[in-house]
């Protein structure tokens, strides 16, 4: 696989010749130089979109599906490879990461029938002697920002429904997880026309920040942390370029004294430490009701100390290494900052030695509302457990953050879940359970978690105007 730009259908170097290293996160090692792309490579990157935009928004729906439905049937018969990058380059045990492939597979499938689906009002006579009916145009060239955490997953849920309204892609991968998106663009350069999809390599401040202010994109979408978020809000103002924001999250997981504790606690077991926790809709902040917290810190205390922590491609690995020294550094500063503003952590706590940026899988217990480790995305193997005294105090702390990603309920009574998820301001909320996802229904969040929605329809519509056209006669 070339390790260089692919814009126009070539694989190219960044045009002042200069490289990044890439590296996996298990090991420290270097895997891979990639281009360190600015403002010249997104220039040509942004041309080739544009050329191109021409015929692929001309295409048929049908026309446009089949490609997607292609570039599907092309992961799937490159699963090996892609899984082995992804491994490589994220640190992904093989026990979790069959559930990212299936879905991204499932979702490019979903996004193919969803360019054949669009919808909006009838047409018809809303005016005496004019007759109304509605388009969904696609938006132009979009300038596609992804993160670390699931690159080929993210990549998808940015293209799938771009492409299929018919816009063209400048994708930028993150800079630490650039593979599986050179990967795809070589296994679809024979599928989708030249320019429909363009990959650069690059940092956020030079080659990210150039595609935002590039005057030739007409959208943004950027799946990343809230202070990307806002940097692209504001650069993105001076054109007024539409923007589509995916941010990090902060989920509360009410569990209630009616809840069933040991459900709860081998669910969490597994959803807390999925990904090593680097997961924005991640069940990170526990909170238990006044008779179940001492038996919920317990039982979550024991199971967590059991999580197998090592070598992504030994068997029987549950949790892998965090994405980076950087990221370490950011968990083990919040834990230590917990600690000594009076929490208390039952289990992990600490960096792991060797090679690799491993941190131990970690419960940290009774830290204030107001402290940092609940306010803020830790992004890594830890959650916080905080016991509350009634429904309303729960609902108070729950909706108590600046993010509104997603969220999770746990009881028997019927009527309590129904009066819970009607009042948690997040994206999503589930009840009795916590992570899984479906290509039909939209992700997306509320507050300062963004706003625009990831998978289903309503993704595809995000990346459409609504153009209204009357005539009279
Ligand atoms: P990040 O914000 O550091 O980087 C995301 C991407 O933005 C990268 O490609 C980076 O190069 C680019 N970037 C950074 N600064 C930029 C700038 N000024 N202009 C243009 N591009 C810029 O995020 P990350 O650390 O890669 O990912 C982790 C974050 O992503 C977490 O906050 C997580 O919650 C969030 N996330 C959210 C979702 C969701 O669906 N809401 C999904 C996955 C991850």
């Amino acid at each position: 696989m070339p390790h260089q730009n692919f814009i126009a259908g070539e694989w190219v170097d960044a045009q002042n010749g200069t490289t990044d290293s890439v590296l996996n996160p298990a090991t420290g090692e270097s895997i891979a130089d990639v281009p360190a792309s600015g403002a010249a490579d997104v220039d040509a990157a942004v041309a080739a979109a544009k050329e191109a935009f021409g015929t692929w928004r001309t295409a048929t729906p049908r026309a446009r599906s089949e490609a997607l439905l292609a570039v599907a049937d092309a992961v799937e018969a490159d699963l090996d490879t892609i899984k082995q990058l992804e491994m490589e380059n994220c640190g992904k045990p093989a026990g979790m990461i069959e559930f990212e492939m299936d879905l991204t597979i499932d979702n490019w499938r979903f996004f193919a029938a969803g360019a054949r689906n669009l919808s909006g009002l009838a047409a018809g006579e809303y005016l005496e002697d004019h007759t109304s009916y509605l388009r969904r145009d696609p938006i132009g060239v979009v300038g596609s920002i992804a993160p670390w955490n699931y690159p080929i997953n993210m990549a998808t849920w940015k293209l799938g429904p771009a492409l299929a309204a018919g816009n063209t892609v400048v994708l930028k991968p993150s800079e630490l997880t650039p593979m599986t998106a050179l990967r795809l663009a070589e296994i679809t350069a024979d599928i989708l026309p030249k320019g429909v999809l363009n990959v650069i390599t690059g940092d956020g401040k030079s080659a990210g920040d150039a595609l935002v202010r590039h005057p030739g994109v007409a959208m943004v979408s950027l799946t990343g942390s809230v202070e990307t978020g806002k940097a692209i809000a504001r650069s993105a103002a001076d054109s007024l370029k539409r923007v589509h924001l995916e941010l990090g999250g902060k989920a509360p997981v009410i569990i209630f004294d009616d809840a069933d504790i040991e459900a709860a606690i081998a669910i969490l077991t597994d959803m807390s430490y999925y990904n090593s926790g680097q997961d924005c809709t991640a069940p990170c902040r526990l909170m238990a009701g006044p008779r179940v917290f001492d038996d919920l810190v317990s039982g979550l205390t024991e199971s967590v100390g059991q999580i197998v922590t090592g070598d992504p491609f030994a068997e029987g690995t549950a949790m892998g290494p965090v994405i980076s020294a950087r990221q370490r550094e950011r968990v083990s500063g919040m834990v230590s900052r917990a600690v000594e503003a009076g929490a208390e952590v039952t289990v992990g706590g600490s960096e792991i030695d060797g090679p690799g940026f491993f941190y131990q899988p970690s419960v940290v217990v009774n830290p204030a509302q107001d402290s940092e480790i609940v306010q803020r995305e830790v992004f890594g193997p830890v959650v916080t457990v905080q016991r509350f005294s009634d429904d309303a105090q729960a609902l108070a702390w729950a909706n108590d953050v600046n993010y509104g990603l997603s969220a999770s309920v746990w009881t028997s009574d019927v009527g309590r879940a129904m009066r819970m998820t009607a009042a948690l301001d997040f994206g999503c909320v589930w009840v009795n359970d916590h992570i899984p996802i479906v290509s039909e229904m939209p992700h997306g969040g509320f507050k300062q978690s963004g706003y625009g929605k990831d998978m289903s329809i309503y993704a595809i519509e995000a990346y459409t105007e609504l153009k209204h056209v009357m005539i009279k006669h």
